[in-house]
């Protein structure tokens, strides 16, 4: 994973003299060091900016710095924002304007003009929000005092959003085979996301991982397969399939990493040389980060390892999800999700079990090996990026997880249980009224505001159904949107 940082860039202006541009230095500096100790990223103190040359050199250099993942601005003093025209028309990276001060209180007896001058962040924070708004830049604005716990984790929270920016503008999916025959849904247009969200999506032949499968020593295999036994318990005595997965999951690994490829995906329908379809595989491919989309939808496989980038130390809870089918007792709905075996371990409750079973779907010779298990109880969210032609639309939907509420004991594969919000019937139809795909993204620990932060950042448009949502005002929603991005 790159080492990601941030920008700190602190606007003012001469007219206060050299006394305040050095208070106000060192005090950007202090509150840097000090946000950089909580914050899940390093903030870097960069300039306090008196001219439109300062500022565009600045932007400059952050457009040019693969490690600087968007910057952070503020105003302690008025800064007279024309001259932040230049540089924030030429922006690449994200942006967050944090309008804070560096006093908590107004310090009633001490308080006088001297005060007031260098301590004017109401005053210029508003200069500097007008020429954001003028300019349409997209940017978020967090405000509040810069020692409070609950800012911190705004800005946290923005922080990895823009890292999910960096990380989609890297991003190359690799495709073993086309998508599923005849599904809409998982098709889209590779030449947008890549205009827009910087993704290369391309497409290798499995036979080419066949060959590759074939090149893999005994060595690599029991290297592996001593991986897979510390990590999971064991619940099959077929050591043949546990080892076939190993295999596939080395060449797979070995020819993502050849290609520098995040995601990758493949289809049931195109297994040509395989005897299995990767189960075990793929699911500890994920849990090392990379994304995966099954039936070759390259756009849940991307947005994967996304979201895992997003999540808690770079490779957070989420995983590629199914929406499979309900249980429709009064008061106790429920979404089961799984898939026919790619199920991420980062959402599992406990301990996964690998095991062998009979999957009847596709062209397998031998019952392929895979990771068994329930996911965790929590809040979540559940994501869908879909093309509406001419432009990309992303849904997330808040959900709250729940411990399966049945054992389920002959179904061979990893479940997760959910409420869809605002309830489970209500939430379908918003769902289904949006376009959502059957498959998601579920995340335990990437938010809808952080979703909504990265297609604001990505110019794309975002659909967010949560407790508040009622299908009559999302259908009002949706046909504003879609006038609206057909003039954008
Ligand atoms: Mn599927």
């Amino acid at each position: 994973m790159k080492q990601y940082e941030f920008w700190f860039v602190v606007g003012s202006q001469f007219l206060y003299g050299p006394e305040v541009l050095e208070t106000v230095e060192e005090r950007a500096r202090e509150m840097a060091a000090e946000l950089s100790r909580v914050l899940p990223y390093p903030l870097v103190y960069k300039v306090t900016a008196k001219t439109n040359e300062e500022i565009t050199d600045v932007v400059k250099e952050a457009n040019f710095r693969d490690e600087c993942a968007g910057i952070v601005t503020w105003c302690h003093t008025f800064s007279p924002s024309k001259m932040w025209i230049n540089g924030l028309a030429s922006l690449q990276k994200p942006w967050l304007h944090f309008a804070t001060q560096y006093n908590k209180e107004i310090p009633n007896d001490e308080i006088d003009m001297d005060f007031m001058n260098l301590n004017q962040a109401a005053h210029g924070d508003r200069e500097h929000g007008f020429i954001g708004a003028r300019l349409r830049k997209p940017r978020k604005v967090v405000a509040g005092y810069w020692q409070d716990e609950k800012v911190h984790k705004r800005i946290a929270d923005w922080m990895k959003a823009a890292v999910g920016v960096a990380v989609s503008k890297e991003m190359k999916v690799m495709r073993f085979g086309d998508n599923m025959r005849e599904v809409a849904v998982t098709e889209g247009d590779k030449v947008e996301v890549q205009t827009k969200l910087g993704w290369q999506v391309n497409t290798w032949a499995v036979g080419d991982l066949v060959k590759e499968m074939n090149a893999v020593t005994d060595e690599e295999v029991d290297a592996l397969y001593k991986e897979y036994l510390a990590s999971y318990d064991l619940n099959t005595d077929n050591t043949a399939a546990i080892r076939y997965q190993a295999k596939e999951e080395i060449a797979m690994k070995k020819m993502l990493d050849r290609e520098g490829c995040r995601a990758f995906t493949n289809t049931f329908q195109d297994l040509y040389g395989m005897e299995q379809l990767p189960g075990l595989a793929s699911q500890h491919l994920m849990a090392q980060g990379y994304g995966y989309g099954g039936e070759g939808d390259w756009k849940v496989s991307a947005m994967t390892a996304i979201l895992k980038a997003m999540g808690e130390g770079g490779n957070g809870s989420s995983g590629f999800m199914e929406d499979y089918t309900y249980h429709l007792v009064e008061g106790q709905e429920y979404s089961l999700g799984a898939h026919m075996l790619e199920v991420c371990p980062s959402l599992a409750a406990d301990k996964s079990r690998i095991e062998t079973h009979h999957l009847g779907i596709g062209m397998n010779e031998k019952d392929p090996a895979r990771l068994v298990f329930e996911g965790k109880a929590g809040r979540g969210i559940v994501v869908s990026l879909i093309d509406m032609g001419g432009r990309l639309r992303l849904i997330v939907q808040d959900i709250e997880a729940v411990k399966p509420i049945m054992p389920m004991p002959n179904l061979p594969v990893a479940r997760v249980m959910w409420r869809a919000l605002p309830d489970l019937t209500t939430g379908v139809e918003c769902w289904i009224t949006a376009g959502g795909a059957h498959h998601t993204v579920l995340s335990y620990d990437v938010t809808a505001e952080q979703m909504r932060d990265w297609a604001r950042m990505m110019d794309i448009e975002f659909v967010h159904i949560g407790a508040d949502t009622t299908p009559e005002k999302l259908e009002e929603e949706l046909l504003v949107k879609d006038l609206v991005w057909k003039l954008k």
